[in-house]
């Protein structure tokens, strides 16, 4: 078999020593690692398929991965067998100015192709935190969003059309460059998302979109949570859609200002962090708009950035969030339980109580516009006992998303790690009609076997 591998994609391409094995055993989350059997690393579709073919023969796991920055295990090797390193598909294709859309090789670095589309006034918007390590590849497949989520949606939003090959080896291409395509089933939108279950991806058309003139960001601090809740509420409501509305919650606050010294009063409940896009006439309409609401909605400061340097401050505290936790305790777990918006104030209440109730730190902050959230459990692995309370926090956390009628995942998709808890947000029918789609298209299981939907 390892003969054959290394016929297919070169004896260099195909590791298997111990040391090399241990790197690609974890991934971005904790609490999860097990052993791949070896690492293959292909450099087009057609070695890609000569390898599923193989395996779906031999009956073989097969785990595609990017840059393995994901947090739902969902590059960790769980059964053994071959870790399906990507990044060798690095080319951006073409970038087609006319149709206003890129194609790219799945493991294209997000920030490559933003850097590579912006000489001609484009973006490409899904911008997770990862921005300069993620993989094209597995942002789609982990149908990633970010920051600019509220305005710009997430990853499906903007793929257009797909080459995937198959748990046969077979090779299928979904739609394309067309604007209105509504033919058959929306192949497209099934396999991104799915998390390396139903095929790997090899080649990817993305929509672009117009860079923005002018941003505008505005920092709110508030003394009470509700008043925070009400205004995020009000300012959609005022038919405005920031590109970016972020929450940080108390315990952040703290966190961060202990941190990073931004001069954020540590007794505030919460902080909004706004950023409005566009034309620039458009632009300061809007941010005259959110003032207003912030003010009506009882902010008790409000900082509007008059240059760039001030923009950058503004945001230096949401980007400290997740360093500052991170370095309190030695594990991070970074949560993406989603709720409706209008829900986000009894949700961070929600989260609050389970941290108090299990004896747990958790600091949440997140993308309060769209209702993602990202409660951020700060814990120790080794430590067993606290471990039992990290997980039973984690657990009334998710249950409670559901309960709010919110999501599991607003972005970090579902993997292992909230495996669990799939059948009660999708019920017994969503499950067996997700279950139907995996042995459709992979009868043997063995792409990413056990993820997204459980054992087949
Ligand atoms: C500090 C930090 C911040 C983050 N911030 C965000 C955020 O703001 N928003 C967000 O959405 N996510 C965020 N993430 C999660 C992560 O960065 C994203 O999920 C990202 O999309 C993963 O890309 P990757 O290349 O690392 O994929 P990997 O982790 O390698 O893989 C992700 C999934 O895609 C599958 N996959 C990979 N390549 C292919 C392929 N070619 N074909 C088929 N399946 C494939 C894998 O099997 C796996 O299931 C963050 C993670 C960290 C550590």
């Amino acid at each position: 078999m390892l003969n054959e591998l290394r016929r297919i994609v070169g004896t260099a391409y195909v590791l298997t020593d111990k040391e090399d094995l241990l790197c690609y055993a974890y991934d971005a989350t904790p609490g999860f690692s097990h052993m791949p059997d070896a690492v293959v690393s292909p450099a087009n579709t057609n070695e890609v398929s000569q390898v599923l073919a193989l395996a779906n023969t031999e009956k073989i796991p097969v785990y595609p991965r990017g840059s393995g920055t994901n947090l739902s295990a969902g590059t960790v090797p769980t059964k053994g067998g071959i870790v399906l390193q990507m990044t060798r598909f690095d080319k951006i294709l073409e970038i087609d100015e006319a149709n206003l859309v890129a194609t790219a090789e799945p493991g294209v670095i997000v920030a490559a192709l933003n850097k590579a589309v912006e000489q001609f006034g484009l973006i490409y918007p899904p911008d997770p935190g990862t921005v300069a390590t993620a993989t094209l590849g597995g942002t789609v497949a982990e149908n990633a969003g970010g920051l600019r989520g509220l305005k710009y949606g997430v990853s499906k939003h903007y793929v257009m059309g797909l080459e995937v090959v198959l748990a046969d080896g077979s090779i299928l291409q979904t739609s394309g460059k067309n604007v209105k395509d509504v033919a058959g089933y929306d192949l497209t939108k099934l396999f991104t998302g799915s998390e390396g279950t139903l095929g790997v991806i090899t080649k990817i058309i993305v929509k672009l979109v117009p860079a923005p003139e002018a941003k505008k960001s505005m920092m709110a601090i508030f003394s009470n949570l509700d008043n925070a809740g009400n205004s995020i509420a009000a300012i959609i409501a005022g038919k405005i859609i920031p590109a970016t509305l972020e929450i940080l919650d108390n315990a952040t606050i703290r966190t961060v200002e202990d941190y990073a010294k931004v001069g954020l009063p540590t007794e505030a409940e919460a902080v909004l962090l706004i950023e409005v896009d566009g034309i620039p006439e458009v632009v300061e309409k809007e941010a005259a708009k959110v003032v207003e609401v912030l003010k009506a909605n009882h902010a008790d400061q409000i900082q509007v950035a008059k240059d760039a340097a001030e923009r950058d401050k503004i945001w230096a505290a949401r980007r400290a969030a997740l360093p500052a936790l991170a370095k309190l305790r030695p594990t991070t777990f970074t949560e993406d339980a989603t709720v409706p918006r209008s829900k986000v104030p009894e949700m961070i209440r929600a989260v609050n109580q389970a941290a108090a109730k299990h004896k747990v730190t958790i600091g949440t902050f997140g993308h309060a516009g769209d209702g993602n959230l990202h409660p951020t459990i700060v814990c120790d692995l080794r430590d067993k006992e606290e471990m039992e309370r990290v997980y039973k926090a984690m657990d009334e956390i998710f249950t409670t998303a559901i309960r709010l009628g919110g999501t599991l995942s607003g972005e970090h998709g579902i993997g292992l790690g909230k495996l669990k808890y799939m059948e009660d947000q999708f019920g017994e029918v969503g499950m067996k009609t997700m279950r139907a789609i995996k042995k459709a298209l992979d009868p043997n299981c063995i792409l990413n076997p056990g993820k997204l939907v459980g054992e087949c």
